[in-house]
């Protein structure tokens, strides 16, 4: 056997580079993966599944799967979005920088609209992103910095499991030598999560009224009266953390799900950033998004320097639209405005709502996933493909937006194809149908 080393892990959006992989001498077994953390590992581990898919298949008209070759999977993929008025090019988030290029390229020859998963995240955070700007930094300066953590509605002790052991509660770092002893966390969560119960302090805000509560720490860091209550929390217990944060050498703010996805969305992200503006007047602060899969960060920069929009793109006039609201998936299918839908490195059949899921299943689709999932079940073809960061490497964005060089580990199944190759041989036959 051979050990590789400095292996980057494909899963959430921390992208550990430290795991170690151990593989058989022909390259072509992968035995064990060290230094991941349960979810990571399984994504290696789950690659060399004896049941694993490794050929296309298509749905047949009683619903039993056939299996295909890759080149009628091809051909099948490129006549259903050549053919269709408006497409919708879905995922993107699991899987690497070259493959979203050469989707973006497929999603211009047929005028697709182009989203990623961000459209049901982070969307909100991009929308604040985009009207006021961001002060954030890398995760190496949260752990060689950070004295003040804030975690503010997520829970990475489930989602993202190694990110408080690697960067954020209890590393060591330059100026934060005595690791999580040296720093004070506070968590801002409805629920009592495990992340929670390792914070000095947890504000138990009352669900969807996030927006009250930062405005109210605003408040406070100027000393200003606040009413005895704000969004459930006692005001003592906000000027206390407050000051916490105030007296902090380097705060950061790292939020979540229940802050973008909760009631207010992208203005909970607009003063969410307001309130570490508010913090520098007094210490250095930071505000970071936590980003899920992988390379969603990727696809947003992927499109950032090609249309000027990290998700939601309307490519369907022949230039890029952008109207989150209108040109997000979920709006799209629910109005009935696309006509056939293509998923690669997402599962919206299990995101998704009901109502869009059955719209999937209504019209021509096809699923690029290496698993088997909601998604492939409800599309006419389903085409396994390569794990990206395990059977192929490319490049994959840090939810800091550092990017980063997946490694390839272990040999694919015979024959099977990457994301990449798979859409180089979609936009050739897409080219050839259109007589260029
Ligand atoms: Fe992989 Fe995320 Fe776990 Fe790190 S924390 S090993 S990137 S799943």
């Amino acid at each position: 056997t051979k050990t590789v080393t400095d292996v980057i892990c494909p899963f959430c959006g921390t992208l550990c580079d430290d795991l170690e992989v151990v593989v058989s001498d022909d390259g072509k077994e992968l035995l064990e993966v060290y230094n991941a953390c349960a979810i990571g590992a399984e994504k290696f581990l789950h690659s060399q599944a004896k049941d694993r898919i490794t050929r296309p298949r298509m749905r047949q008209e009683d619903g039993s799967w056939k299996e295909i070759s890759y080149d009628e999977a091809v051909d099948y993929t490129a006549k259903m979005l050549a053919d269709a008025k408006k497409p919708l090019m879905y995922g993107w988030s699991s899987t690497n920088c070259e493959a979203q290029s050469v989707g973006s390229e497929i999603g211009e020859a047929v005028g697709a609209v182009m989203d990623n998963t961000a459209t049901v995240c982070h969307g909100t955070s991009l929308i604040a992103v985009q009207d006021i700007g961001i002060p954030s930094c890398t995760l190496g300066e949260v752990k060689n910095r950070a004295d003040r953590i804030l975690f503010w509605g997520c829970n990475p002790a489930h989602a993202h499991p190694r990110h408080m052991s690697r960067y954020s509660i209890f590393p060591r770092g330059f100026f934060t030598g005595k690791g999580h002893t040296g720093r004070k966390v506070i968590v801002i969560d409805p629920r009592p999560t495990d992340t929670a119960s390792l914070a000095d302090v947890h504000l138990q805000v009352e669900q969807g009224r996030d927006y009250e509560l930062l405005s109210a720490f605003r408040i406070a860091f100027r000393g200003e009266q606040l009413p005895d209550v704000v969004a459930g929390i006692p005001k003592e217990q906000i000027y206390e953390a407050a000051e916490t944060l105030k007296s902090g050498r380097f705060v950061i703010i790292f939020f979540g799900m229940g802050v973008t996805q909760s009631l207010g969305k992208n203005h909970n992200i607009d003063i969410a950033i307001a309130v570490t503006r508010d913090l520098n007047e007094y210490t250095k602060a930071a505000i970071m998004p936590m980003r899920g899969h992988y390379n969603v960060t990727g696809s947003g920069q992927v499109w950032g320097w090609l249309y000027g929009f990290p998700y939601a793109v309307d490519l369907s006039r022949g230039f890029a639209r952008y109207n989150p609201g209108e040109t997000t998936s979920n709006d799209l299918l629910r109005r009935d405005e696309v006509d056939a839908v293509f998923v690669l490195g997402s599962d919206p059949g299990a995101h998704f709502p009901f109502s869009s899921v059955k719209k999937i299943y209504d019209r021509p689709a096809v699923a690029i996933d290496p698993h088997e999932t909601p998604t492939t079940e409800v599309c006419n073809v389903h085409v396994p493909v390569a794990f990206v960061g395990v059977e192929t490497g490319g490049c994959a964005y840090r939810m800091d937006n550092v990017p980063i060089e997946t490694r390839k580990v272990v040999e694919p199944p015979e024959g099977m194809m990457t994301d990449e190759e798979f859409l180089k041989h979609v936009l050739a036959r897409i080219k050839e149908i259109k007589g260029e």
